[in-house]
């Protein structure tokens, strides 16, 4: 049998998305129950497959099927396609599986020639009507099919003829006039080209669906499926349908509308339309369309048909629809239906409107929610309903997530100034009040301004700056790369578009979208409560893993906790290293040679950090902890090198020239950097970190082991339950484990001792080197529990250096389809995921029941949440902010396990 490529709407339906596109398949799908769409065609995607591997030329007989199904729309029609009497146009329109708004290509009233013309204006009486719809295809056909582009037309001959006869608009030109432009549009094609614009209708035709076909591989259809995740194979599908006009006079109109409103999800209609117009004008905003609701005034008959075939649709699909109609004549036309596009609060709020409603099951509601549409509720947002009147200064990238208010400061002095209540040196920057810290870029000398500030804001860098890394990681808002701002530091202010904006100025920035705004715009602050609330707990009711967050203090881990956290799944201590205060402590610690002068910067560290872990304990009230214990090379407490060498240099020039004074600096100086120099290693993140600095310095690591137990024990005292897991992390031989565990549980049984209460405390091990995960029996004999280390498995699997990689050559990777995934952000399943399906299953063999666990930055990330449902992981542990994520990931993980495991019976 032949291979069919064309499918009346009447043969299809909404399953056959994959052959017909989404547009196809629900265009069949609204003929097929009843709805008032023009009759059609879909050309399957698998013909623009075709077209592609067949060197990009029209499969032999596409045509000739067109023809036959053109037969049927004609007589539904009772019109001719081409004919002299009662001619019929149709629209071509390109409709992938996914939607790809505005990506590809569209023609609208093909089947207009000197012939049609003429007999569609005998038949309507409107000249201009026709030689509008004429002069359209003119310049859209040759815009997609001759690269003759839609501003050669529109801005140049049109505007040029607009202005010469005083026309303000394209409603202000008569018909002569539209005649006038069509010939105008002609004689351009024929300049331009040296052809004719094709005058024979099905030639039109075959033209228009090789230009959709094409449209398919241009650039920004190609960037889009890139950021969307959408595959390059697929193709798209053409749709050839009936042009109904909703410019045939001022009883047509078109519009578009969404069955709720897209931005909070209101149950409401929402939309526009234009009377007399084709539907690019609504979308072009040549001009100004008028609320839907104006409709019901206007035309209630209509609006009133409209309403019906809505909520039809609605009820029909049960999800919120997009909707495109035309008016003809009074008579409405469904054009197009699809699931609309929504912000992260509309989702929510209709998912679960939905389920009151009887619309959908919870669980359908919970797959209907993205981890991104909740990654815009935990942020605090802008009031949309305060941007109508709000003043944007610019536009940069979205950086990191979140919108926040301040005081524009231009060092970081001054934002840790401000931070500490003191008034900056120049006294711009009022006590006490919050600030954004705004630069051209940032480095590592602004780290303590940007913690002190509420967002960053710079001129230049991409998303991967240094200050969009940073502030992502304190969870700090981000507009990176706004280069329409001038800074100037040293007169403090920055201009942009001729407005100068001074230090002490407010402004307000929306990392999320990447807008400046002048001003302060109310904020909304993230709370899991009303519909976000009731469609977590629907989420809690369904998973069956648990979910922890990574949190190095009780500030992170109450915020945890309030976004539904079970616990800590890794607290990183070397983060309380860092503070100002302590690290003195920890330098002298690592420096010296004297045991005893060792041992007294300890005892000072861990009076510190016992009361950080109370806090933490606290904030968890009985919820497990898993704190691990020191990782990170030393020196990443030290000075740095070349920081030194620069130092000394400059102190033995000045002495040089005189500054003898300056000797007895450069000595401890030069001391110093030689002991830096001692410590330096080649690749320090294989090197001295983990649990070998366990087994070379033991003192540190007791240190702390004594300093968390403690603090449980004083919980403990105070009648809290506290659950303590010490962490001991980098093992890579159970050799390791099993001097360091031994000599800590020893530690811990004296602790015990000493405090006279029982602590229910644990050791385990991170599983983050592939020999530990291919050994994971043996180890699994020591450590009473396991926790993924994604981030340093994946670097150690590739062999890639997880700091260098992402800027060097990761994208590049990805672009050439070397890699399908980043695989620091998603689990590569067959390499990384492997050795974890590996030391998940030889743990638990080894020990019954072994608790598993992950704490990579895998943790947060949906598609590797699903993979660690399928490996049986206890629980995935990701940062505060994306507890609810994970919550909702692992609920809709658990379901479709649940799916799997039925149709594997
Ligand atoms: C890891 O390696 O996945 C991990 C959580 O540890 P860190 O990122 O601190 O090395
Ligand atoms: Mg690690």
């Amino acid at each position: 049998m032949d291979l069919k490529r064309v499918y009346l709407f009447r043969e299809g339906n909404a399953t056959m998305r994959d052959l017909l596109g989404g547009k196809g398949a629900n265009l069949a799908e609204m003929s097929n129950i009843g709805l008032p769409v023009p009759p059609g065609f879909t050309i399957t995607t698998e013909t623009c497959n075709e077209y592609y591997a067949t060197g990009k030329k029209l499969p032999a007989g596409l045509m000739d099927s067109a023809r036959a199904a053109m037969k049927d729309v004609e007589s539904q029609m009772g019109r001719s396609f081409g004919g002299a009497t009662k001619p019929l146009l149709v629209s071509v329109r390109s409709g992938a599986k996914f939607s790809m708004p505005g990506m590809m290509d569209t023609v609208l009233n093909l089947g207009l020639n000197a012939t049609t013309v003429k007999a569609l204006i005998e038949e309507t009486g409107n000249k201009r009507f026709v030689y509008d719809s004429y002069r359209r295809l003119i310049m859209m056909l040759s815009d997609v099919a001759f690269d003759l582009s839609k501003h050669e037309f529109d801005n140049e001959i049109f505007a040029t003829y607009k202005q010469k006869v005083g026309a303000k608009t394209d409603l202000d030109l008569n018909a002569d006039q539209m005649e006038e432009i069509s010939q105008l549009f002609l004689a351009h094609v024929r300049e331009r080209t040296g052809h004719e614009f094709p005058s024979d209708p099905f030639e039109q035709m075959a033209v228009a669906i090789e230009a959709v076909f094409k449209s398919w591989n241009n650039d920004r259809a190609i960037v889009y499926r890139r950021t969307e995740k959408i595959p390059d194979e697929i193709g798209t599908a053409v749709n050839i349908q009936a042009m109904v006009f909703g410019n045939a006079g001022d009883d047509c109109g078109t519009g578009v509308a969404f069955t709720r409103d897209p931005s909070t999800g209101e149950k409401l209609i929402y939309g526009e339309y234009l009377m007399n117009a084709q539907g690019e004008d609504v979308v072009a905003g040549v001009r100004t369309p008028v609320p839907i609701t104006e409709l019901e005034k206007q035309n209630p008959k209509v609006f009133a048909a409209f309403m019906d075939t809505a909520n039809k649709l609605e009820k029909h699909y049960r999800d919120m629809q997009d909707l495109e109609f035309t008016i003809e004549h009074d008579k409405l036309f469904m054009l197009q239906c699809r699931s609309g596009k929504r912000t992260g609060p509309a989702a929510v709020r209709i998912a679960v409107e939905m389920v009151a409603e009887g619309l959908i099951k919870k669980e359908e509601a919970l797959q209907r929610v993205t981890g991104s549409h909740l990654d815009q509720l935990l942020h605090p947002r802008i009031d949309p309903s305060s941007l109508g009147k709000a003043k944007q200064l610019a536009k940069g990238l979205a950086a990191s997530p979140g919108s926040a208010v301040g005081q524009v400061v231009f060092d970081a002095d001054t934002a840790d100034l401000a931070k500490h209540g003191k008034l900056s040196p120049n006294g711009s920057v009022a006590i006490g009040k919050k600030v954004i810290l705004v630069r051209d870029e940032t480095n590592p000398d602004d780290v303590h301004g940007m913690l002190a500030s509420q967002a960053v804001l710079t001129a230049r860098g991409g998303k991967t700056s240094h200050a969009a890394v940073v502030a992502r990681g304190f969870g700090i808002p981000c507009v990176a790369g706004a280069e329409t701002l001038s800074v100037n530091v040293h007169d403090r202010k920055f201009s942009v578009d001729g407005q100068v904006i001074k230090e002490g100025d407010v402004i307000t920035v929306d990392g999320s979208t990447g807008a400046v705004y002048l001003g302060e715009l109310p904020l909304i602050e993230p709370e899991v409560s009303g519909a976000f609330g009731e469609l977590m707990a629907w989420a809690d009711s369904y998973r069956t893993m648990k979910v922890r967050a990574n949190a190095d203090n009780p500030r992170d881990a109450r915020q945890a906790v309030e976004f539904g956290a079970e616990g800590i799944g890794l607290c990183r201590t070397e983060h309380m290293f860092f503070e100002a205060e302590r690290l003195p402590l920890v330098q002298e610690m690592i420096l010296t040679k004297d045991e005893k002068v060792r041992q007294n910067m300890l005892d000072k560290l861990q009076v510190v950090q016992q009361q950080d872990f109370e806090g933490i304990f606290e904030a968890m009230d009985g919820r497990p902890v898993t704190v691990r214990l020191i990782d990170p090379p030393l020196h990443e407490f030290l000075p740095s090198f070349e920081q030194l060498v620069r130092e000394t240099t400059e102190i033995q020039t000045r002495i040089h020239m005189g500054q003898k004074d300056l000797e007895k600096e450069l000595e401890a100086k030069m001391k110093l950097l030689g002991e830096v120099e001692s410590m330096k290693e080649q690749n320090p993140m294989l090197g001295m970190r983990g649990v070998r600095l366990s087994i070379i310095l033991p003192g540190l690591v007791i240190m702390q082991t004594r300093a968390i137990l403690q603090a449980a024990a004083a919980l403990i005292k105070k009648k809290q339950k506290v659950y303590p897991e010490i962490m001991i992390p980098l093992v890579s031989t159970v050799n390791e484990l099993r001097v360091v565990q031994n000599q800590l549980e020893a530690e811990a049984q004296k602790i015990v001792k000493e405090q006279g209460v029982e602590i229910p405390y644990m050791f385990g091990t991170m599983i983050e080197l592939p020999r530990a995960a291919l050994t994971a029996g043996e180890i699994a004999e020591y450590a009473q529990f396991f926790s993924f280390g994604t981030n340093d498995l994946t670097q150690t699997t590739f062999g890639y250096s997880r700091d260098d990689a992402e800027g060097k050559f990761l994208q590049r990777y990805v672009e050439q389809k070397i890699l399908s995934r980043n695989p620091f952000e998603t689990i590569d399943v067959a390499g990384v995921g492997r050795l974890m399906r590996i030391a998940v299953e030889e743990g638990r063999a080894a020990r019954n029941g072994l608790k598993c666990g992950i704490c990579g930055e895998h943790g947060g990330d949906p598609e590797s949440i699903d993979f660690c449902q399928q490996i049986n992981l206890d629980y995935v542990s990701c940062s505060p902010f994306r507890v609810p994520i994970a919550r909702l990931a692992a609920a809709q993980a658990a379901l479709r396990s649940k799916v799997a495991v039925t149709l594997d019976k």
